[in-house]
């Protein structure tokens, strides 16, 4: 197992992620920033579990993201 971490506070809502992965975010319609889908808010962050295939697939989503903001662990 592993986790996905979103400092969703500076996201600049470029979109990148959800391209590269739609499975596993959603862009707001509120305020126009990723949401990384079933997470758990955890102060700015959001955390999700995921298995580790899923883990492996996240990093090119770390890779791709502007402000770099989500980590994998
Ligand atoms: S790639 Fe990064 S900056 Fe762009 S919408 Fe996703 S989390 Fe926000």
């Amino acid at each position: 197992m592993g986790k996905i971490i979103h400092y969703r506070k500076k996201c600049i809502g470029c979109g990148i992620c959800f391209e590269l992965q739609p499975e596993l975010w959603r862009m707001s319609k509120k305020d126009g920033k990723a949401n990384l889908l079933k997470s758990i808010a955890k102060k700015d962050l959001f955390v999700l579990s995921v298995s580790n295939a899923i883990q492996q697939l996240t990093q090119e989503v770390t890779r791709a993201c502007p402000v770099k903001i989500i980590k994998v662990l």
